[in-house]
Order: structure tokens, then sequence, then C-alpha cells
């Protein structure tokens, strides 16, 4: 099939991509030209595990190409996917879909034959028949309108999209359905996981998944701050309770917080969508304010560690990405660490495997970086560890106990053991279980 794919993001990139691999030729098109200078000569501006790979065996074998030009990409496509960006509407509860009407109304202008116009962008109930009256108003072309939400996670996107769990097609017209389930069939040989409904079960399911797994991370952070106060330890209840099969083992994880570009916009807009039609989600309110308690946990600790000392303790911050694998760092539970410390007077420090610019970026001279992780602990008054990249898992404890000023680590991901810690000499204080204190 011939594609086209508005916007070159985590999701614009991997679907084209992935599309590509399958055989079908694709244009991914970007507004940014800059990104589209850097996708031509090779190189992928975002990092994602395998995305590189992927662009460039298709780009090379011709099946993949990039543009600044949607009118040209879209002329004789069998489907346009929009996957532009869905922001949070300057602070505001609403989903801005701005990108994603002003994509569609460029569609509209370049279409010659008919075809079917697919979302992947996470849109609010009811944006399908906003993107259809937009196109409607530019174009006598006929055009079927799609919701098809993508599911991907940042760090596992190619994987997660070249083996979807299930495949949304959120659709009523036959024509459209047909297209996209002959697109989608390579990927889903083994098993038939194409689901088809209208388009606002679809546009509906994609924010009620998100706000189901981050009401799940919410519920282990606040169990994890209770379990503290009882003096239990929140790894056991983790293991006993994932080891439910009505419940299962994952986004049990207690942490610093839910970010990222996804959750938290996204339960906010799920949020203001319930309230305008008169409903209400008492649930996911709850999830994003315990997540805004949560993510001030961390930092707030650091600071009661050091009393008055905190002005001028230089703090190790290892992680920035909102999670591991990825640049990532919108929304990310580390900026708001960082920002706490360094307005209460500490000097921060923080070094991530691939998300140390894209957070000085956002943060500026809050925030020195480091080029690995012990430089980040050298001289060090302590090291907080928040995003749990695979290096930061078993580091080599002597060399970092020798490299830090004073041996106090706050585990904000419950990776190492406080026993072990305790023994090498640190004082070590995770989220939801007993803090430890350097052994005789
Ligand atoms: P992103 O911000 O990384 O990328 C969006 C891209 O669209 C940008 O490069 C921007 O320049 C481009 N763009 C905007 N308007 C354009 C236009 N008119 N023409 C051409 N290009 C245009 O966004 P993302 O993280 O890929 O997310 C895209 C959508 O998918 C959002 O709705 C998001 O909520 C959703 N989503 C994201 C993820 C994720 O993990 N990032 C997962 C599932 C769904």
């Amino acid at each position: 099939m011939r594609l086209a794919v508005i916007g070159t993001g985590y999701v614009g990139l991997v679907a084209g991509a992935g599309f590509a691999d399958f055989g079908n030729d694709v244009t991914c098109v970007d507004r940014d030209a800059e990104r589209i200078r850097a996708l031509r000569a090779g190189s992928v501006p975002i990092f994602e595990p395998g995305l590189e790979d992927l662009v460039q065996r298709n780009a090379r074998r011709g099946r993949l190409a990039f543009s600044t030009d949607t009118r040209e990409a879209v002329a004789g496509a069998d489907a346009v996917f929009i996957a532009v960006g869905t922001p949070g509407a300057g602070g505001a509860d609403a989903a801005d879909i701005d990108q994603v009407l002003g994509a569609a109304s460029e569609i509209a202008r370049g279409l010659t034959a008919p075809t079917v116009v697919v979302t992947k962008s996470t849109v609010p109930v009811g944006t399908s028949e906003r993107i259809r009256a937009v196109i409607g108003a530019e174009t006598h072309v006929p055009v079927a309108v799609a919701s098809n939400p993508e599911f991907l996670k940042e760090g596992d996107a190619v994987g997660d999209f070249m083996k979807p769990a299930r495949i949304l097609i959120g659709a009523d017209d036959e024509g459209a359905i047909e297209t996209l389930r002959a697109l989608y069939a390579p990927f889903v040989r083994t098993s038939d996981r194409v689901q088809i409904m209208d388009p606002r079960s679809a546009e509906l399911a994609k924010y009620a998944a998100n706000a189901m797994l981050a009401t799940r991370i919410s519920f282990m952070n606040e169990l994890a701050l209770m379990a503290e106060t009882v003096g239990a330890d929140i790894e056991r209840v983790r293991r006993a309770l994932g080891a439910d099969p009505r419940i299962g083992p994952k986004f049990l994880f207690p942490g610093p917080g839910f970010g990222g570009s996804c959750f938290p916009k996204d339960l906010r807009a799920l949020l203001h969508t319930a309230r305008e039609a008169g409903s209400s989600l008492r649930v996911v309110e709850a999830a994003l304010e315990a997540n805004e308690r949560q993510k001030r946990v961390l930092g707030a600790r650091v600071r009661a560690h050091f009393g008055r000392e905190i002005a001028g303790a230089r703090v190790a911050l290892w992680g920035l990405a909102f999670k591991p694998e990825t640049d990532d760092v919108r929304e990310s539970p580390a900026l708001e660490v960082a920002r706490d410390l360094a307005e209460a007077g500490a000097e921060v420090v923080g070094y991530d495997p691939e998300a140390g610019w894209a957070a000085r970026e956002a943060l500026g001279e809050a925030l020195e970086l480091a080029s690995d992780m012990y430089s980040a602990a050298q001289g060090a008054d302590a090291l907080v560890l928040v995003t749990e990249w695979h290096e930061f898992r078993r580091p080599d404890f002597r060399r970092l106990r020798e490299e830090m000023k004073r041996p106090v680590v706050f585990d904000g991901r419950n990776v190492w053991h406080p026993d072990e810690l305790a023994a090498l000499g640190f004082a070590y204080c995770g989220i939801g279980r007993p803090t430890s204190s350097p052994g005789p």
C-alpha cells in the first residue's frame, strides 16, 4: 500500500518505519524541516531501541521517504495517518487538538483520490467527527475517517508496534475497515488481535488504558507510603499482590511518581472530557492527585535528610528520563526532584545514558551534567536513583562509596537491597520499605 504518516515523533516515526518494514511504500511527513533533514541523512533524532536500524534499513530499500510537504505525500495514498502531538493546552486540562485538525486540513487540501484518514494521535472522544468536518470543508474527494489509537510504550516502541497486543479500528466505513485490516494483517498473523468498533469507543479505550495503568501505579505509591508508617515492606507486599493471577505483576512498582508525555496529560484530558459530559471519574482524579504528591516525595526526603545543610550540599541524580530506554524527559519526575533541590540551594549534578541534554535544556543552570555515573557521584553528599536504567542496577558500590563524599543513597525505584547497602557502609532510603543505616 501507499501510505503517508503525518508527524515523525515517537509514534509517527515508529509507525511509518514499521509499516515500511512489511513492504508498504511510506512517506513520513513533519513540519520540522530540521528533523526531516536529519532523517533523510539517516540520523534518527530520538532514542528508541531498534528504531535507527528499522528506519535506515527501510530508507535504504526505498520504502521509507521523508518530506515536509503533506500535500505531496498524501496525493494517491491508500491511507493517511495522523500522528502529531496532542499536548495539554497551555496548562489547561483539555487536550489541544489544534495540530490534529491542522494536519487534517492540510491532508484534505492535498487529496486527489478517495482515501482513509486514520488518527493515531491520542484524541478526545468525538475528534473523528471534528476531523471529518474539517476535511469535508476543504475537499469533495470522498474520505473515510477512522480512529486507530496507538498503544506503544516508549523504551520498547518498536517491539510494541511490530507485535501489538491488540489493534483497535474505530470506523463506520466498511472500505476503511477493510483497508486497515489488510494493512495490519501481517502484524497479527499468529492470532487475530484486531478489534473493530465505533470511533468513539476506540478514542475512549486509549484513555481508559492509560488511566487504568496510571491508577495501578498511584495505588502502589500510596500503599508504599502507608507501608512506611506501619512498618511493612512494600516490596514484599508487591510480590504478594503480583502473584495473584487476577492482579498480575505489571505496573505495581512503587517509585517517584509517573511522568512522560502521555499519562499525566491523558489523565487530565480524560477528566476534562468526563466533566464536559457531566460525568465524574473520581478514581482517576485520585490517581492524578496521588501522583502530584508522589512526585514531591523524593525531593522532600533529601531536603529533610539535610535540613539546613541542603544549601550547598552536592546531590547526584542517576536517571533523568521519565523512564529507562528513552531520551524523553517530558514531565519526568527527575526534573521535579532536580528543581526542588536546586531551589533549596543544593548543587544538583545528573547523569542519564540518553536524556542528559534534554534534561539540561529543560532545567538550564539548575542541573550540572556529568559524563558518566561515577563522575556524577564524585564528591556527592547524597545520591538519588530516579530512573532505573540497567547500568544503575548493579553498580560497583565500593567504587561508588569511594567517589562519594558522604555515603547516603535514596533509591527511588527500590532496585537495591537495603541490607547489602548498609553492610557496605551506606545509609539507604527506598520507597515504602524500612530505611537502613551502615552496619557496625
Ligand atoms: P511528538 O511530539 O514526539 O511528535 C509529534 C510530531 O508531529 C512533531 O515532530 C511535530 O513537529 C509534528 N507535527 C505537528 N503538527 C504537524 C503538521 N501539521 N504536519 C506535520 N508534522 C506535524 O509526539 P508523540 O510522542 O509521537 O505523540 C504523538 C501522539 O501519539 C500524541 O497524541 C500522543 O499522546 C500519542 N501517543 C504517544 C505515545 C508515546 O509513547 N509517545 C504512545 C501512544 C500514543
